[in-house]
C-alpha cells in the first residue's frame, strides 16, 4: 500500500503519449502523476482524496502557445467591436457609449474587421467623426496592425508634417494630402502614447485578470504563454502575476515572454508544484498582418498590385537577433508572409553562424508563419525551427485570403499537416486578443477547416485537415515542448504534472463538425483543481 495525494479513477484517460494511449487511473503526490494505469493496478494507492470519473475523458491540460494576456484584458475594459457587422452598427455601437461617456474623454474599440462589412472597405475618420467630433475616438483593427481616428483624436495627436515623414506612408493621406485617419504598424503608437491606459489602476487590473483566469480555467486552459507588445503598450510584468501566485490567487502556468532585452532569472517548474509563473522567449517583429495587407510577400498582394506589405530592416533584425540570442535568450519572430519567413530564417542562420549550435537550446520559434513556401520548408527542416501557429485564424481568413493570395500561392498558406509531415514541430494558440483563446475552437479549426457555421462544406484545402490527435497536440504537448518543459508537463505520464481537463465528450469518437461542442467538466493543475 501507498499513500497518495490524490487517486482519479474510472476514467478514459487519453496521455497523448502516443495516438490512442489510453489508462483508467492516475495517482497524484505533491502536484505530480506518480503512477498512470489500469484500475486493478491503481488498487495498490491509498489516496486522500478519490475522484471517480465515472467514465468520463480527459486529456492533457491544454494551453496558447502565444497571445496577448494584457492586451485581453485591457480590451474587456474598452468597447468590443467583434461582432460588429456593417459600418453602420459600427457608428451605432459606438454612439451608444459616446452618450454616457462625458465629453473629451477618450472612446477606444477594439477588434473591428471591415471584411465582414458589405462595404468591406476599412473606416476613416469622418466616420467616425459622425459618432462625435467632442470625443477623441479610436478603434484597432482585430488583427491589431491597423487604428482609424476621428478629427479630435488626430487634432489631440499633434502630428506634423515630420511625423508623416517618419512613418513613411504609415499614417494614410488622401488625393488633398489629408489625414484620413487610418494608421498603420508603427504609427498606431502614437495614441497609444496618448490614451489612457484602462488598467493602470491596480485593484482595476487584478479584478479583470482574475476574471479572465476564471474564463480560460474552464475553457481547459492549464498554460499560456503570454507576450508583451511594446509598440502597442501591450505590457507585461511577471511581478503582476507574481503577486497573484503569492495571494494564491494563479491557477494557471504563465510563462512571460517580452519584446525588450531582459536577464532571465532562471526560475524554473522543474521541483516545485506551486511555482507556476516564469520568464520565457524575447520576441522580434518582421511584418504585419494579411487582414491589414501588411505581411510581406515575395510577390505583390494578389488584390493590391503594387502592395508587398511591410519588412522590417535586415540589419536591425540581424543584430536584435544576434543580441539577445548571444545572451542566452530565446527568440520568438512574428513573421506572416513568405518574403518575411525568408528574412526570419536568414537571420536565424546568422546568429547560429555566429554563435554556434547547441543541440540543448531552446528552438528559435516563429509566430504565426501563415504563408511558407517549399524552398523555405526544406530550410526549416534543417534549423532548429519551431512555429506557433494559430488554427482559428483559418475560420476568420478563409473568407478573403484566396483574393489576398491568388489561387496558386494560396495552397501554401496555412498548410499545416504538410509541415508536420516534414517533422515541423507546431504548437497552438490564438494570438488573443486576435481570436478566441478557446483551445476548443482551435481544435475544432485545425481537424475541420471549416468556420463555426460548418462552410466551405468540406472544409478549406482539406488535404491540410490535422487528425483529432495531431490537433491536440498542438495545444497540449507540442506547447510544453516549445519551452523545453517536455518532461515535465505536456503529456499524462508518470513523473510528469498532473495538469489534466475532463470533458464531457470524447474527440476521438465523435463527429469531427461536432468537436467545437465539447465542454470542459473540469479542470486540475499540479493535481489541484482549478475549475
Ligand atoms: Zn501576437
Amino acid at each position: 500500500m501507498e499513500y497518495v495525494d490524490t487517486l482519479i479513477r474510472k476514467g478514459k484517460i487519453y496521455t497523448l503519449k502516443e495516438e490512442g494511449d489510453l489508462v483508467e487511473a492516475l495517482a497524484i503526490d505533491k502536484g505530480k502523476i506518480i503512477f498512470a494505469g489500469s484500475k486493478d493496478e491503481s488498487q495498490k494507492y491509498i489516496a486522500s482524496e478519490i475522484v471517480d470519473l465515472g467514465g468520463k475523458t480527459v486529456i492533457s491540460g491544454m494551453g496558447d502557445s502565444h497571445l496577448h494576456l494584457y492586451a485581453y484584458c485591457q480590451n474587456k475594459a474598452l468597447i468590443n467591436l467583434e461582432s460588429v457587422k456593417s459600418m453602420d452598427a459600427l457608428i451605432q455601437t459606438i454612439r451608444a457609449r459616446a452618450l454616457e461617456t462625458e465629453k473629451g474623454r477618450w472612446l477606444k474599440g477594439v477588434g473591428f474587421d471591415q471584411n465582414k462589412y458589405p462595404e468591406s472597405r476599412l473606416p476613416n475618420r469622418w466616420d467616425l467623426d459622425k459618432i462625435s467630433r467632442e470625443h477623441p475616438i479610436v478603434i484597432r483593427r482585430c488583427c491589431l496592425h491597423v487604428m482609424v481616428a476621428n478629427s479630435l483624436a488626430i487634432e489631440m495627436a499633434s502630428i506634423t508634417e515630420e511625423d508623416i515623414k517618419k512613418f513613411d506612408g504609415l499614417i494614410e493621406l488622401d488625393d488633398r494630402g489629408e489625414m484620413t485617419g487610418i494608421f498603420r504598424e508603427a504609427a498606431t503608437s502614437i495614441f497609444d502614447d496618448i490614451v489612457p491606459d484602462p488598467l493602470s489602476e491596480a485593484e482595476v487590473k487584478q479584478k479583470i485578470m482574475l476574471e479572465v483566469f476564471d474564463e480560460m480555467v474552464s475553457k481547459g486552459i492549464t498554460i499560456i504563454h503570454t507576450y508583451s507588445a511594446n509598440i502597442w503598450n501591450y505590457f507585461e510584468d511577471i511581478d503582476t502575476y507574481r503577486l497573484l501566485e503569492s495571494e494564491g490567487k494563479l491557477p494557471i502556468r504563465i510563462i512571460v515572454n517580452l519584446d525588450e532585452l531582459f536577464e532571465n532569472d532562471g526560475i524554473n517548474w522543474d521541483d516545485n508544484p506551486y511555482i507556476k509563473v516564469k520568464y520565457g522567449s524575447y520576441k522580434l517583429f518582421t511584418d504585419g498582418s494579411l487582414g491589414a495587407r501588411t505581411a510581406a510577400l515575395m510577390e505583390p498582394y494578389s488584390d493590391d498590385k503594387d502592395n508587398y506589405g511591410i519588412l522590417v530592416d535586415r540589419h536591425k533584425l540581424y543584430n536584435e537577433l544576434l543580441e539577445a540570442y548571444s545572451r542566452g535568450l530565446q527568440p520568438a519572430i512574428h513573421a506572416i508572409g513568405d518574403r518575411a519567413i525568408q528574412l526570419c530564417l536568414d537571420a536565424i542562420e546568422y546568429a547560429i553562424d555566429k554563435c554556434g549550435y547547441d543541440i540543448k537550446r531552446k528552438p528559435f520559434r516563429i509566430i504565426n508563419a501563415q504563408l511558407v513556401n517549399q524552398k523555405q520548408l526544406k530550410r526549416m527542416k534543417e534549423l532548429p525551427v519551431v512555429l506557433d501557429i494559430q488554427p482559428i485564424f483559418l475560420c476568420t481568413d478563409l473568407y478573403w485570403v484566396d483574393s489576398r493570395l491568388g489561387s496558386k500561392r494560396v495552397d501554401w498558406a496555412y498548410m499545416w499537416k504538410t509541415l508536420m509531415e516534414n517533422g515541423i514541430i507546431m504548437a497552438g494558440g490564438s494570438d488573443c486578443p486576435v481570436e478566441s483563446f478557446d483551445p476548443i475552437k482551435g481544435i475544432h479549426a485545425a481537424v475541420t477547416r471549416k468556420d463555426f457555421n460548418g462552410f466551405p462544406k468540406d472544409g478549406w484545402h482539406p488535404e491540410e485537415k490535422l487528425s483529432v490527435y495531431q490537433a491536440i497536440c498542438l495545444f497540449s504537448k507540442n506547447i510544453a515542448y516549445m519551452t523545453g518543459d517536455e518532461d515535465i508537463l505536456g503529456t499524462l505520464e508518470e513523473g510528469k504534472y498532473a495538469d489534466f481537463v475532463v470533458l464531457d465528450k470524447d474527440p476521438f469518437t465523435i463527429e469531427p463538425d461536432n468537436l467545437k461542442d465539447i465542454k470542459v467538466l473540469a479542470t486540475y493543475v499540479a493535481g489541484k483543481k482549478v475549475y
